[in-house]
């Protein structure tokens, strides 16, 4: 591949264009406005500059792989890429919208891929020009640490198209994992229900959030606790894909804590927002319960 363009400029959108550059790829970098992709790429170049300072890459392949981003107002210069991926907001209105756009500028041969965490990516391929041709790429955050990426073909999805997407997410220096098109697909159906009952068990005030956290990272021998990753992923991000489960399977033992639609009505999503289970506002982070 030489052209991939990224749709979606958030912390994943982010992540993802600046792994491809790593590994010698062009991007195309888009979202809503210009001014959000320019940024997004402005603090590539911050993330770089401190992999630099960390002497964890030259500064050569700092610039040159900063080079190989290109922040852009929409999906038309993407008539060349060899393939999209989106990783826009978790809305289908949006993501829609987005596929329709990109599916009359791009070329017959190119791959369209969704970052999506919950949305069915059988139900998402019906938005594009040519189901055949699109497919689930799941990435994990932070997208240039995480070593893992899940690759979900849609029931229509070619096996050629299965086969570069998993060539490529190779190239990235991921592990891949494949996963059949079914609800949280294979690492998120294990750990929303996880994060959901660590959620019960606080609302059932069983123990403190620091103690539900330390028994899992000592007693599971996770390297952080439940709640701790919960305000990571986000709360809302949690709340959607449980629902999903909850919605698509009809099974009550996805049913969502209370307490964590509480906290999501609050407006305390986690780190994003300086407030979830834990407060984010000192030097480190304090429990809130
Ligand atoms: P985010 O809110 O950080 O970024 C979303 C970006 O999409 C924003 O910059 C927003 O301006 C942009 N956007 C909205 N409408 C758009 C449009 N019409 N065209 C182009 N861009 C548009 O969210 P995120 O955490 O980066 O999540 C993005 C996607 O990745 C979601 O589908 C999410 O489910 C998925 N995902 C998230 C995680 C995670 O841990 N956060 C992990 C894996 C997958």
């Amino acid at each position: 591949m030489k052209t991939i363009g990224v749709i979606g400029a958030g912390q994943m959108g982010s992540g993802i264009a600046q792994t491809i550059a790593q590994h010698g790829i062009d991007v195309l970098l888009t979202d809503r406005e210009l001014a959000i992709a320019e940024e997004a790429r402005s603090q590539i170049e911050r993330a770089l500059d401190k992999l630099v300072a960390k002497g964890k890459i030259e500064v050569a392949d700092a610039e040159a792989a900063l080079a190989r981003i290109k922040a852009v107002g929409n999906v038309e210069p993407m008539a060349e890429a060899d393939m999209i991926i989106e990783a826009a907001t978790e809305k289908e209105e949006i993501k829609q919208a987005i596929f329709e756009d990109a599916g009359k500028v791009l070329g017959q041969d190119a791959i369209m891929a969704s970052n999506t965490s919950s949305i069915p990516i059988t139900r998402m391929a019906n938005w594009s020009p040519d189901p055949g041709r699109f497919i689930g790429l799941h990435f994990f955050n932070p997208v240039p640490i995480m070593g893992l990426i899940e690759v979900i073909p849609g029931l229509a999805t070619d096996k050629d198209v299965t086969d570069r997407t998993m060539a490529f997410a190779h190239h990235l220096g991921k592990e891949v994992v494949l996963s059949q098109d079914e609800p949280g697909f294979v690492v998120n159906r294990i750990l929303l229900p996880m994060i959901n009952e660590a959620i019960f068990v606080l609302g059932q005030s069983t123990a403190s959030i620091e103690d539900i956290d330390l028994g899992c990272r000592l007693g599971l021998n996770h390297p952080m606790g439940p709640l701790q990753l919960a305000d990571f992923v986000g709360l809302d991000t949690c709340l959607d894909i449980i629902r999903v489960l909850h919605e698509t399977t009809g099974d009550t033992k996805y049913r969502p804590a209370p307490l964590l639609v509480k906290y999501v009505e609050a407006g305390w999503l986690g780190r994003k927002t300086g407030r979830g289970f834990y407060d984010y506002s000192g030097d480190a982070p304090v429990p809130t319960r």
